[in-house]
């Protein structure tokens, strides 16, 4: 049993080859878990990105506005100081050194130094700062100017221009030269080239600052790009490879099942077809089905057939009777006896009994058409059933029996001579009730007349007979 096991083994080994569901599957595992790793990588490295781009924007912005801070609040001192001079009200004066209290352009210039810049940008802009500052010192200075030609009420004026101290040569000039020389220090030709240079100095931060941004724009845009693309070029793949797997599935196992479930529902061999699981299974089914139909057939035919003599037993006989009752065609039956055979039991034992009915058995299949049906119907009982004959055959049919008789009371070998009275009827509406019967009764008339021979039923047999 082991050993044929094992031999089956090794025939599906043979025959079975194709694409193996578990390996498929292992291959798909490993391409879905690849292909995730790929796509959550270009995700975060698109989001780190745009992060980039977003602080790029954010910073740009800023700085864009720290520098136009700056410019305002250098713009709004000029502004004051000028009106001051021009106008010598001490509003202008509390308007200028608040504008200095709010610091606007030492936050602007510290809210810029919380950005990574271009070491340019910083440059510039503390520049424009330092700048700034001398011509602050020099705005106070002619504040101090005019405070001095105007005379004014110290406590009216600022701490700072109170503490302003004037030149000696300064000093000495008349008061309307005094205001002569402190707006000459806010109006002129020096006053507006420095202002120039702030201006100059901020419009250079702004411009590195865009030049700068402009570049990281372009570097995040083009990573983007790139990370846009291999994202969409991922998402090709994926989708492939999951219609990729959707057709092999449906190849390797969905088709090959369905083929299954209907040659099985048909009763009919599998095709060993589709992944190396499925042809497993078919070709396992097959064997098992091959073996089944051996099985059965061996079995059907220990059902049907008589373990001595290999003809058809009663049961079978029976079937037939019951199968050809139905349908009605011509036909004949034959019931055979050996004659004396108990004698052949007594005298020759029991073994010989049984070589003699096995020769009986062998005479009467070999002299009768493979259509005509002989079977071993009691102990020494035989029959024959035969099919499409009506009463002509009858005389072709004395000829056989007397032939069978000739060899069986001539024994070529060791057995006993024995002879077989056959009583026979014809039907010409299949197997009748009545068909047995007259078969039956013509063979008891072969055996009250001396046994050896063969008659066929007529209507004087049953006058003749007891019942
Ligand atoms: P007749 O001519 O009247 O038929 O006489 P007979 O001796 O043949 O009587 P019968 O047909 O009644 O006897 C049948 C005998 O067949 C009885 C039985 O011992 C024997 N027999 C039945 N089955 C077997 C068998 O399988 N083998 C052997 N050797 N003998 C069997
Ligand atoms: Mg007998």
């Amino acid at each position: 049993m082991k050993s044929e096991n094992q031999n089956t083994g090794k025939n599906q080994q043979n025959e079975v080859k194709g694409i193996r569901i578990s390996r498929m599957n292992f291959v798909m595992c490993i391409i879905a878990c690849v292909m995730f790793l790929l796509l959550t990588a270009t995700v975060i490295h698109v989001t780190k990105t745009f992060r980039n781009t977003y602080a790029a924007i954010r910073d740009y912005v800023s700085c864009m506005q720290y520098g136009r801070d700056f410019l305002d609040s250098s713009d709004y001192l000029t502004d004051r100081v000028r009106l001051y001079s021009a106008t010598g009200d001490p509003k202008y004066l509390e308007q200028y050194f608040s504008e200095l209290d709010r610091a606007r352009r030492e936050n602007a210039i510290k809210d810029v130094e919380a950005y990574h810049m271009e070491a340019e940008a910083y440059d510039s802009i503390y520049s424009a700062l330092r700048h700034s500052d001398q011509l602050k010192q020099q705005e106070i200075y002619a504040m101090s100017l005019l405070a001095n030609a105007w005379d004014c009420d110290p406590s009216l004026i600022p701490q700072t221009v109170a503490d302003t101290a004037l030149s000696p040569d300064d000093l000495r000039l008349s008061p309307e030269e005094m205001i002569e020389a402190a707006r000459d220090l806010v109006f002129g030709n020096d006053y507006q080239r420095q202002k120039q240079q702030i201006i100059d100095e901020t419009q250079r931060f702004q411009d590195i600052i865009d030049a700068a941004t402009k570049q990281r724009m372009e570097h995040d845009y083009s990573q983007l790009y790139r990370a846009m693309v291999v994202h969409q070029a991922l998402i090709v793949i994926h989708f492939a490879s999951m219609i990729l797997g959707f057709i092999f599935s449906y190849v390797l196992v969905v088709r090959p099942m369905a083929g299954y479930v209907k040659h099985i529902k048909a009763r009919e061999k599998l095709q060993v077809v589709g992944a190396y699981e499925c042809q497993c299974l078919a070709w396992t089914c097959n064997t098992m089905f091959a073996r089944n139909a051996a099985q059965e057939h061996t079995l059907r035919h220990q059902a049907e057939h008589d373990a001595l003599t290999g003809l058809l037993n009663r049961g079978a006989f029976d079937n037939l009777r019951q199968t050809l009752h139905s349908q009605g065609e011509p036909m004949g039956l034959l019931i055979i006896d050996v004659d004396k055979f108990k004698q052949v039991n007594d005298s020759f034992g029991h073994e010989m009994g049984d070589r003699v009915l096995k020769q009986v058995a062998s005479l009467l299949a070999g002299n009768f058409r493979s259509m005509d049906h002989p079977a071993r119907i009691g102990g020494d009982e035989f029959s024959v059933i035969l099919t499409n004959t009506d009463s002509d055959q009858q005389k072709a049919i004395l000829e056989k029996i007397a032939a069978i008789n000739h060899v069986l009371t001539h024994p070529a070998d060791d057995l006993p001579a024995v002879s077989l009275s056959v009583g026979g009827a014809f039907s010409t509406e299949g197997f009748t009730d009545d068909l047995y019967r007259r078969a039956d009764l013509a063979l008891y008339a072969v055996k009250d007349h001396g046994r050896c021979g063969c008659r066929f039923y007529d209507d004087s047999l049953e006058k003749a007979s007891p019942g």
